[in-house]
């Protein structure tokens, strides 16, 4: 097998066996980048020589029988991370010159740990959009097939590690940021429990969605980087002060005796057949491990796309607010006075997506229609939770697809935002409801002649990463889907 293919987990047993030295190993990745990486558009920065420098100083480290439990292995982070030195864009014209002062916490984290800095991916222009394509940086392709968007917002990290281009790669979930694209470029994709992993230097969207994580080729390498990454920080105050599990060392959880709940409402109307034949088989390989699967109805969880545009808009509108030409990043030439500074530099600096969010976010926190809609929307909130919280009264983790469908041509959706707004259809309820999810691979579909992902989507009660990881954990056992990699990338 060759050194890109292999996980997290594999690489560090490596580094640590002095099988390879992580100077070889980031030379391999950024050799790939710089080859394949301009046609799949995954990265807006490579960062070379901080890569270079991170990998000498953890050979130094493993040399001497040191470092953290990642010394040396290569990694990227989603460009809505602050990175010390290094621009953050956000994928937005609005910060595509902003060079952030200081580490996100994420950022920290996984660098104490001993990872190498490949770079910062692209995305969705500050993480909204569900295809990548409203990136200030161009879309990003599928390794899949290049005529297919990579799902977003997280699409550039999905794409580099789908492709081999790094090992594993941070990502944001707001609404199905981390779940969607894994599921369309066949990884597995954790967005943890809200408030498990810090938000601090994570550019906000949505403050109460917002979630960070991970995109991986395994369970067990989401396992090792969520251990490195969660934790309280005294620097968000929704972080939650509650010990860190060894989520690698639960992994060996049996499934049997596990209770599965099938979520009748993601198995009707909109979904594509072959996706949902292929969820079905992996359900059926569950049960034949020892597994009970029922049927769960959650009735609120159709309501949760029109909640989702009401809250998410109202918060980013909120959150955006900073970006006023003054303090950060684009500001437009020769303002006339400071309204003009106001307009021209938010104007000219975000893109149609962001603006249309604003708009829209305004509107519903306005007088006169905060009650009608912004209230409403936060009511029904509680209603999705509440669904949820019944349906663990019963069963340990709710099962169904990640997305109702599979990678979709690029430019398909993109002129009717409500189209592009169902594709989150199934993922964006954990987030209302601040649950851990995870989407893992679970096999194929043939379209225009190519194979295309699909993705499994497992949801558990608060804080229930562990379990979610190792109900994956075994299906990847009985599995290998997970180890597929695309035509040209192996
Ligand atoms: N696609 C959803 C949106 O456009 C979710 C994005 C996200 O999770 N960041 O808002």
């Amino acid at each position: 097998m060759s050194l890109h293919t292999l996980t997290v987990a594999e690489l560090a047993a490596g580094l640590k066996a002095r099988q390879f030295s992580s100077l070889e190993l980031t030379l391999h990745f950024l050799g790939r980048i710089e080859r394949l990486g301009p046609e799949l558009n995954a990265f807006v920065t490579v960062t070379a020589d901080r890569a270079l420098d991170d990998a000498r100083r953890a050979d130094e480290l493993l040399a001497k029988g040191e470092g953290g439990p990642l010394a040396g292995v290569p990694i990227a982070h989603k460009d809505i991370f602050c990175t010390d030195g290094i621009l953050t864009t956000c994928s937005s014209k609005m910060l595509s010159n902003f060079v952030a002062p200081y580490d996100a916490t994420v950022v920290e984290r996984w660098r104490t740990a001993g990872t190498v800095l490949l770079g910062k991916t692209n995305m969705d222009e500050f993480a909204m959009g569900s295809s990548n394509e409203t990136s200030f940086y161009g879309p990003v392709k599928n390794p899949w097939d290049p005529r297919r968007v990579p799902g977003g917002s997280s699409g550039g990290s999905a794409a580099a590690v789908a492709a081999c281009l790094a090992p594993a790669a941070s990502g944001t979930d707001t609404g199905g940021s981390i779940r969607q694209p894994a599921a369309l470029t066949n990884l597995t994709g954790l967005k943890p429990t809200y408030g498990r992993v810090s938000r601090y230097g994570m550019i906000a969207f949505a403050s109460s969605l917002d979630q960070g994580g991970m995109l991986t080729r395994s369970a067990e390498d989401a396992a090792l980087l969520l251990k490195a990454m969660a934790g309280f920080d005294p620097r968000d105050s929704t972080s939650v002060d509650a010990p860190v599990p060894d989520y690698g060392a639960e992994l060996a959880t049996p499934l049997k005796g596990l209770r599965v709940g099938m979520i009748r409402e993601f198995f009707g109307e909109g979904l594509d057949p072959a996706v949902g034949k292929r969820v079905q088989d992996a359900i059926e390989v569950l049960r034949a491990n020892g597994a009970s699967i029922v049927e769960v109805s959650l009735p609120a969880l159709p309501l949760s796309v029109p909640t989702y545009y009401v809250v998410a808009p109202a918060e980013c509108s909120s959150n955006l607010s900073r970006f006023d030409g003054v303090r950060f990043g684009h500001r437009c030439d020769s303002p006339r006075d400071l309204l003009d500074l106001y307009k021209r530099s938010r104007g000219e600096g975000f893109g149609d997506e962001v603006k249309r969010r604003i708009m829209t976010g305004t509107y519903v926190l306005s007088a006169g229609y905060y009650d009608a809609y912004y209230l409403k929307a936060q009511k029904v909130r509680q209603l999705i939770a509440a669904d949820f919280a019944r349906a663990f009264g019963e069963v340990d983790v709710v099962i169904g697809p990640t997305a109702p469908t599979a990678a979709f041509e690029l430019g398909a959706k993109t002129s009717d935002p409500i189209t592009m707004y169902l594709n989150d259809i199934y993922t964006i309820g954990a987030n209302l409801a601040g649950l851990p999810a995870i989407s893992i691979p679970c096999g194929f579909v043939q379209e225009g002649g190519k194979a295309l992902p699909v993705g499994l989507q497992l949801v558990g009660p608060h804080f229930a990463e562990s379990r979610l990881l190792s109900v994956s954990h075994q299906y990847q056992q009985l599995t290998d889907w997970h180890r597929r990699v695309p035509d040209g990338y192996a």
